[in-house]
């Protein structure tokens, strides 16, 4: 066998291309080009018609069969728009899992609230659900799902235990785009669902992010939230007149989706369902060849209530003994190295990552509790994972049977692997 591409040797890949993400077309171009002719940029401008925002929204509600969507910022903004259209605030307790993006902890505190750190599931990295049992106090307010990679949290469970104590259930689907649980999409099942809409998600549009729900009465206050207390206008409207109506009936911030990002995400939304049919069948071959190679390495069984998967960080195991004592980042390197695109370990868990220092920070110093530090689950994830980008289950088969013979060369070469 060839040395490793790491250390010098001929990579696995030799140079051949990956399908590019993301991905637009004659069609994009010219959607963002009459949106910057329109010359409105933002709802909060006089424009004819109604906005790209607006329209957006309608159609991502009807995507994901939620009763509404209001487009946002960021899907950290969206988070934060979740949690006060549920009027989560100063004093609640907020489950959140150990293992995620940063964002889902931090739009907690941006609310005021306490993050409760809560351990994950060991095979999926979702939330161990009885765990979540344990954290709840008389404080417990909310629970944060964070459908993790390509996985979907046990919504049902989720949904029953949230009814029994009286909780909010906040769905972050940043990862999770238009995946179906139990005949009903992600977003749909909580109740608020927070999506991202940052370049490396599923739906892609530079930043952005909406909020959905399957309660009606909540659309209102959720459009309040994220416009500076304005909410949209109905019937006609003169042509100097904004979409917008201050109406004031919640006091918000503006964390509105600008135009041109609104142009970008239609345009997405429109290619997403064929891209899931495309990676699901990369997944699927993924999967039969990792598990007919084996090789020591696995991937993470699909719950049956999963009738469709949103691939976006696709996650290949290992046992923790296979490597020795080399860390995860050298494995994940030697992996990289060999295809030639990023391979990488999940996100520090939460207690562990640099990115989350509530205590740097006065207002967020207050509503944490520090202390929170044991989530061995969380760990082991971390440590025995390598996550591969969705935009590499765009192209063909040879792909996958790429990322195998990757695996095997850097599993058979392990001794040659850097001990730190
Ligand atoms: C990306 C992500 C976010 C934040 O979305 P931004 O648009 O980057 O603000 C929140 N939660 C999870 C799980 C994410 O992956």
């Amino acid at each position: 066998m060839e040395p490793l591409a790491l250390l010098g040797g001929p990579s696995v890949r030799a140079g051949r291309a990956w399908h590019p993400w993301p991905v637009y077309d004659a069609t994009t171009e010219t959607e963002l080009l009459a949106a910057l002719r329109a010359g409105r940029w933002t709802v909060s401008w006089p424009g004819p018609g109604p906005s790209l925002e607006r329209a957006f929204g309608e159609e991502f509600a009807a995507y994901t069969g939620a009763a509404w969507a209001v487009a946002v910022d960021h899907g950290s903004g969206a988070l934060v728009v979740a949690l006060e259209t549920l009027d989560i605030g100063a004093g609640d307790e907020v489950l959140v899992p150990a293992m995620t993006w940063v964002a889902s902890a931090t739009s907690v505190l941006r609310v005021g609230a306490r993050p409760i750190l809560v351990d994950v599931d060991p095979v999926t990295g979702c939330l161990d659900i009885d765990a979540v049992e344990e954290a709840i106090t008389p404080r417990t307010r909310a629970i944060v799902a964070v459908h993790l990679g390509s996985s979907v949290c046990d919504l049902t469970r989720l949904s029953s235990i949230a009814d029994r104590h009286g909780l909010a259930l906040v769905e972050d689907c940043a990862q999770a785009h238009g995946a179906i649980w139990s005949g009903r999409q992600v977003g749909t099942w909580g109740d608020v669902g927070a999506f991202s809409f940052q370049t490396g998600k599923v739906l892609a549009c530079g930043e952005g992010g909406a909020v959905v729900s399957r309660r009606p009465e909540l659309f209102e206050r959720a459009q309040h939230l994220r416009a500076d207390s304005r909410s949209y206008r109905d019937g006609e409207r003169r042509v100097d007149e904004m979409e917008l109506v201050e109406s004031g009936d919640v006091t918000g911030a503006n964390m509105t989706m600008s135009e041109l990002h609104a142009a970008l995400a239609r345009d997405q939304l429109r290619r997403l369902d064929g891209q899931h049919a495309h990676r699901e069948v990369r997944a699927c071959e993924l999967e039969q060849l990792i598990a007919a190679e084996g090789g020591g390495f696995r991937t993470i069984p699909v719950a049956p209530e999963v009738e469709r998967r949103s691939i976006y960080e696709f996650a290949i195991r290992f046992e923790p003994a296979m490597f020795g004592e080399t860390p995860v980042e050298a494995i994940a390197a030697a992996v990289a190295a060999e295809l030639e695109r990023p391979v990488y370990p999940p996100d520090m868990p939460l207690h562990r990552s640099v990115l989350f220092r509530p205590t740097t920070k006065r207002s967020f110093g207050s509503a944490w509790v520090e202390g929170q530090s044991r989530f061995p689950a969380a760990e082991e994830f971390r440590r025995t994972t390598l996550l591969v980008h969705h935009s590499a289950f765009l192209g063909d088969r040879d792909d996958m049977c790429d990322i195998v013979a990757a695996l095997g060369k850097v599993a058979a070469r392990r001794d040659d692997l850097p001990a730190t």
